[in-house]
């Protein structure tokens, strides 16, 4: 056996789903997108795992050969309703790289051991365009939506790339959008406007973006970049408090799995139990250990960011019973989540949110929380 197909036999028995393999050559075609829209994307751009960086792989280590994509499929077990509508599937589905002691980051590094015990040098901070690269590896098509889509499973899969110093066998590229040529379903349900035509996101206006580069740059006084999330983008969040799936439910090509009956995830089964946004909103360091963290250990850190996106799904209910909630949230020692707080009793709107408004504001000596409260009051 070659070395591509042992590669290929030992991704398969890890739960893999497909494995493809294409050459370490760039990606000029994302690099040109990238810098074409580098307004939406600074955010990225200029982290230190720069996508730049990966989109030239041997810049990065000259000696890369090829890169070995895999993918896997996010959506082999049911997700718990009540975290449905909440939490995105494949962040329900741990998809993160690290760390390598939980589910999807142990993958990963068996992968990557394999490699390197097969003589392969790996190098470990690369990251490539994945969706791109999982193309021209063979293993997925494009969505107009942006997602890949693998065959026989849909949009939600992880898709992981291994760059490394041996030639192998390369697969047949895929590079192709397999919607029916008039659907625009995506486009027309996404909320906010940021898939704008076929393929194009600005992410400065997608929820889940929202939901935690905000974070990125720290806090920020109202109106300002950073952690503040624009109000025209709060309304249309839904209860999504950690991504968002619209552009992804109602694709035609993922509702056969959307629609199958499948087993249970146990683990989050368990976690969605006692899952509920007022928890979330008023969070305690128990709730915080035992619910939140077990299911979202990356992406968003702090406390006060999933309080405040917590605040925001509330408010988007509109309803009534949750105003001791938010009345309590007011009295948080975060002024971010005092404010957002404020921006949810504001839009669940009436005159009992309106005196608490008014009581919080005598109060208030946090200039964002301030602002927050007088604007749910409409005082400019
Ligand atoms: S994830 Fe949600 S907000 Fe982002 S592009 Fe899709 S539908 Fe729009
Ligand atoms: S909703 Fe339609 S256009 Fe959008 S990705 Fe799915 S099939 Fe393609």
């Amino acid at each position: 056996m070659s070395l591509t197909e042992d590669i290929k036999d030992f991704a398969l028995d890890l739960g893999y789903s497909r494995v493809g393999i294409t050459t370490a050559d760039p990606f000029p075609g994302y690099i040109s997108e990238l810098r074409a829209r580098q307004d939406m994307y600074a955010f990225y751009i200029n982290r230190p795992t720069s996508p730049l960086k990966g989109a030239e792989p041997r810049n990065v280590m000259p000696s890369a050969k090829s890169i070995v994509m895999v993918v896997y499929d996010a959506f082999k077990e049911s997700f718990p309703e009540k975290l449905v509508g909440k939490i995105g599937r494949i962040y329900q589905a741990r998809c993160y790289l690290s760390p390598s002691h939980r589910i999807n980051g142990a993958r990963y590094r068996l992968m990557r051991d394999f490699l390197e015990n097969n003589g392969c040098h790996v190098d470990h901070k690369i990251r490539v365009p994945e969706r791109l690269a999982a193309c021209r590896a063979g293993t997925v098509t494009y969505g107009k939506n942006g997602f890949a889509f693998a065959d026989g499973i849909g949009s939600f899969i992880i898709i992981s790339g291994f760059v490394i110093d041996r030639e192998l066998e390369y697969d047949a590229p895929t590079y192709e959008v397999k919607c029916p040529p008039k659907c625009t379903l995506c486009i027309d349900a996404c909320p906010t406007g940021s898939l704008y035509e076929p393929m194009k996101i600005d992410p400065r206006r997608c929820i889940g973006f929202n939901h935690w580069t905000t974070q990125e740059k720290g806090d920020s006084p109202v109106g300002k970049e950073g952690s503040y999330i624009l109000p025209e983008i709060r309304e249309k969040m839904g209860t999504w408090i950690h991504g968002c799936d619209i552009c992804q439910e109602v694709c035609p090509r993922n509702q056969e799995r959307l629609k199958a009956q499948l087993p249970q995830n146990e683990f989050l089964a368990r976690v969605a139990e006692d899952f509920e946004l007022t928890k979330l909103l008023n969070l305690t360091d128990e709730f915080f250990t035992k619910r939140v963290r077990p299911l979202m250990y990356n992406y968003i850190h702090k406390k006060k960011y999933f309080q405040r996106n917590a605040a925001i799904a509330i408010g988007n209910t509109g309803d009534p019973s949750f105003i001791p909630d938010l009345t309590k949230a007011m009295q948080d020692t975060e002024g971010m989540v005092r404010g957002y707080a404020a921006w949810g009793l504001g839009r669940i709107g009436g005159s009992r949110t309106r005196k608490i408004l008014e009581s919080s504001l005598s109060g208030e000596t946090d200039e964002f929380a301030k602002a927050e409260i007088q604007a749910a009051l409409g005082i400019n």
